[in-house]
């Protein structure tokens, strides 16, 4: 597939596929969205917020989640904030997101069976990588959206001054629903 990907991209250059594309790193509407990593979403989202190249920064992940404080979505977004001029957060969860009742004793299983021993996972145990909180899920994606709004809102290092909201997107319509 990665080939097929490769052929087009030779004849998308070739022809100046790009050139409709050309813009600056600077997100014209001054806003950054964090959503999910899905594929139903893919070129949904953008269409479905009226997004178009040089809008927006972007960010995705499984779920469209915050992990941690200062993992790398927050290192994203203040960069976006700082240095690139985003006064505005969108935080998109989506409908029937498969982060959604993830089990981490069920992917710990699919490890197992491609050949992941006891013993590498003993040792990532042992290491201090607490497998349940990295590997699962959420149950509602309302409370997903929620509590990133919340690390966002509390973070110290995000200015009182950017606007953050919370969404859910429907995978099918687009349809945005607010949080709070
Ligand atoms: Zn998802």
């Amino acid at each position: 597939m990665i080939e097929d990907i490769l052929s087009h991209n030779r004849k998308f250059v070739e022809e100046k596929g790009y050139d409709k594309f050309i813009t600056n790193k600077y997100p014209d509407k001054k806003i950054a969205v964090l959503s999910c990593m899905d594929t139903r979403l893919t070129a949904l989202l953008p269409e479905a917020l009226g997004i178009k190249n040089g809008d927006a920064k972007m960010i995705k992940n499984a779920g469209g989640a915050i992990a941690h404080p200062f993992g790398s979505v927050v290192r994203s977004l203040i960069v976006a904030i700082y240095d690139l001029g985003v006064e505005e957060i969108m935080v998109i969860g989506h409908t029937d997101c498969g982060t959604q009742h993830m089990d981490s004793a069920k992917l710990i299983g699919k490890m197992k069976e491609r050949g992941v021993s006891e013993e590498t996972l003993n040792l990532i145990d042992y290491c201090g990588i607490d497998f349940e909180s990295w590997l699962s899920g959420f149950e509602c994606v309302e409370d997903s959206v929620k509590a990133s709004l919340k690390t966002l809102k509390e973070h110290p290092l995000i200015p009182d001054s950017i606007s953050i909201r919370g969404f859910v997107i429907d995978s099918t319509t687009g349809e945005l629903t607010e949080t709070e």
